[in-house]
């Protein structure tokens, strides 16, 4: 059982009071937090939606502020425990923990977390209980916030918490995933938690933390040494290794190493792939039978599964590209250095293009209405020929270019028709990518992404975007943007293998967009746009990760792709979520002309970091958000332009609204960005008036 941050938070009564004010019913209440809400008389922004940890999965932000009041208002977990029972389930009943819940809010006002904690803890209490007297085998509470760093003060609240809660409960297990809990393990085995759960995939000094300070031989060690985030099968001579080098006498129950949300239901119905890879999958489904095998191979020495999971593994041999990994072998540094400096480069793009100030421009793609998908649709059933499809599409570029010219947008995209999703487009156009046919995840409520699976190794064999870009620019005399996914994102949102180095497969990613780079250029696009959504989300939970673990590799990854490219060339990047306001220096080391970000849910906070950081490169912060149904009025978005306008340098400012049109419906998208336009012009013409 999962409960959704959200539904838990809006369960204890945490919802701000704006949303309350509009008096609805308790389900459009919470809708209107999830999307936003509008009527004839009033208009109240979303919540804030974040990325849940290192995944690819979304959760709205709870939001605290000094007339949060604490209480039980709803009982969605009793309900689900109820229906268990009925149906003769006898289940571990699931429920986030306070600490997180604290740790993964927003608090406004001056309102602080400590406040909230005797509340909270009562609340729990009563929570657990009620669900005491359900028949329920275990109560598992998740704390994945404990793999963040910690400060004194956080252990504090953790402390302050645990010590009160757990009186009276024998079969509370504590539950960590996401990373090692290194700053908290001492205080967490004193507690009477009756079992704890740690991550031995992403937590792998879990391991030393039990052999340097013991692990009580009174609790249950849920042990998570299935991939919870990968769809290989588990090594599992491997496992047992680590396993037995634990001290003996620990009680240990296999676990996965995270939610089975993050992996695809079951790879049963999948009759495409080749069998040696087939063999090697396993999605939720099959990971529990995982556990089941590693149980009898280590709990019950019943070593019948092992000899042949080791015969795979023996096995097993994956497409290798010498020509790849020759060029890998030559790269040096020259091949990660953009010249000249990017001042240089920003004044050589200025003269050249001659944009108006504030130019205006989208993030790529335009709304997937049902004849787009249709048209896939037929194609991938061989209905209709390549020529058929490709013409279609033709169609819908002309149309989109036509659009924004009366739009009076200043740099155009083609629109994106021709892709299912950013990655899945590049995955299937590269070698070294599979497909499943229903390996789905979701991303948030009725959203999903199906993740390509990466078996080999990664190359190019021909232009990919080059035939749509190249029309799209014909068609018109404004500059039209060339669009990629970057190598962090295709890697992020894919399965990779696990036989090589993850920085390796990312550098055969980066070849071969740099050829596709080189190509645009060559053929006439100006302006290329890398998109880096994913960059930010797999950034490790421990900031003195941060560099070695990951951006280190990453950084130079994204650079690789565009520094061959000419001066007046001008590289575009994106990310979702104006999140990483804490790795300015970071994204400026990509070395990009521009970034456009999502961030109009976000009340801009990024901007003033973006200042005293000294931010160098030229930015779009979102001003139209659009994971919700409403279109937001010129004046309003006149407003956020003026306050851009007031605190960044005019000459680094763009305008766009965040990511994702082709989630909305063409008249949402054409409406919001005329009153973008129009927004622009106005401000435009007040700043030349000064
Ligand atoms: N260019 C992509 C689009 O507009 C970017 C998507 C994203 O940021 N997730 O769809
Ligand atoms: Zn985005």
């Amino acid at each position: 059982m999962i409960i959704y941050l959200i539904f838990h938070s809006n369960a204890l009564n945490i919802i701000p009071k704006r949303y309350k004010d509009l008096n609805l019913s308790k389900l459009d209440e919470y809708f209107a937090q999830a999307r936003g809400y509008q009527d004839d008389n009033q208009t109240v922004r979303a919540l804030p939606m974040k990325k849940w940890f290192n995944t690819n999965y979304h959760y709205i932000v709870p939001e605290f502020s000094k007339e949060t009041k604490i209480e039980i208002t709803g009982k969605k977990i009793i309900k689900e425990i109820d229906e268990a029972n009925e149906l003769g389930i006898n289940s571990k009943a699931v429920l986030i923990g306070p600490y997180t819940l604290l740790k993964l809010s927003r608090f406004i006002d001056g309102a602080k977390p400590e406040e909230f904690i005797n509340d909270l803890v009562s609340a729990y209490k009563n929570l657990l209980s009620e669900i005491k007297d359900k028949n329920v085998t275990r109560i598992q509470i998740d704390e994945p916030a404990l793999s963040f760093d910690l400060t004194e003060s956080d252990k504090s609240i953790f402390n302050q918490i645990y010590d009160d809660l757990l009186n009276n409960h024998k079969n509370i297990i504590l539950q960590t995933y996401f990373g090692d809990i290194r700053d908290i393990y001492q205080d967490v085995i004193k507690k009477p938690f009756a079992g704890v759960g740690l991550d031995f995939n992403e937590g792998q000094y879990n391991y030393e933390l039990i052999k340097k300070y013991w692990f009580p031989e009174d609790k249950e060690l849920y042990a998570g040494v299935i991939n919870g985030k990968n769809i290989w099968i588990n090594n599992y001579e491997k496992t047992i290794n680590n396993l037995k080098s634990l001290p003996e006498n620990i009680d240990i129950i296999f676990n996965t190493s995270c939610s089975l949300l993050h992996v695809p239901y079951s790879s049963r119905n999948e009759n495409v792939l080749d069998a040696d890879v087939k063999q090697h999958l396993s999605f939720a489904i099959e990971k529990l039978d995982e556990l089941n095998d590693l149980d009898q191979i280590f709990n019950h020495n019943n070593q019948s599964s092992l000899k042949n999971n080791q015969k795979l593994f023996k096995e097993i041999k994956h497409p290798e590209n010498d020509n790849v990994r020759d060029r890998i072998s030559n790269l040096s540094g020259k091949d990660y250095t953009r010249l000249p400096v990017r001042s240089e480069r920003e004044a050589i793009q200025k003269d050249k293009f001659k944009l108006p100030l504030l130019p205006t421009t989208t993030i790529g793609s335009f709304p997937q209405t049902n004849d787009v998908r249709v048209n896939r649709r037929k194609f991938k059933n061989n209905q209709i020929t390549q020529d058929e499809y490709d013409n279609f599409n033709k169609k819908k570029i002309e149309r989109i270019i036509k659009i924004q010219e009366e739009l009076d947008l200043d740099v155009l995209v083609h629109g994106e028709y021709e892709r299912n999703d950013m990655v899945e487009y590049f995955g299937e156009k590269l070698d070294g990518f599979i497909f499943t046919q229903n390996g789905w995840v979701q991303s948030y409520g009725t959203r999903g992404v199906k993740p390509p699976l990466i078996w080999g190794d990664v190359s190019r064999n021909e232009p990919i975007t080059l035939d749509s870009s190249v029309y799209a620019n014909n068609l018109t005399k404004k500059l039209v943007k060339g669009m990629l996914t970057g190598p962090v994102t295709i890697f992020n949102w894919s399965f990779p293998r696990e036989d090589i180095k993850r920085e390796e497969t990312v550098s055969q990613i980066s070849l071969a967009l740099q050829d596709e780079v080189l190509d645009l250029e060559a053929n006439g696009i100006k302006i290329i746009q890398i998109d880096e959504p994913a960059l930010r989300e797999n950034l490790p939970l421990r900031k003195t990760d941060w560099f070695s673990k990951y951006l280190d590799w990453a950084i130079p990854a994204f650079r690789l792709v565009h520094s061959k490219v000419q001066p007046d060339t001008q590289i575009h990047t994106h990310m979702c979520y104006s999140e990483f306001g804490d790795i300015l220096n970071a994204i400026d080391d990509l070395d990009a002309d521009v970034i456009s970000f999502e961030a109009s849910r976000a009340d801009f906070t990024l901007i003033n970091q973006l200042i005293e950081d000294k931010f160098e490169t030229e930015v779009g912060p979102g001003v139209y958000d659009i994971h919700s149904p409403r279109i937001p009025t010129e004046k309003e978005i006149e407003q956020l332009i003026e306050k851009l306008v007031s605190k960044l340098p005019t000459g680094k400012i763009w305008i766009n609204p965040d990511c994702g049109l082709k989630t909305r419906s063409e008249e949402e998208s054409f409406e919001s960005l005329r009153n973008i336009v129009d927004a622009t012009k106005k401000v435009r013409s007040e700043l030349h008036g000064n």
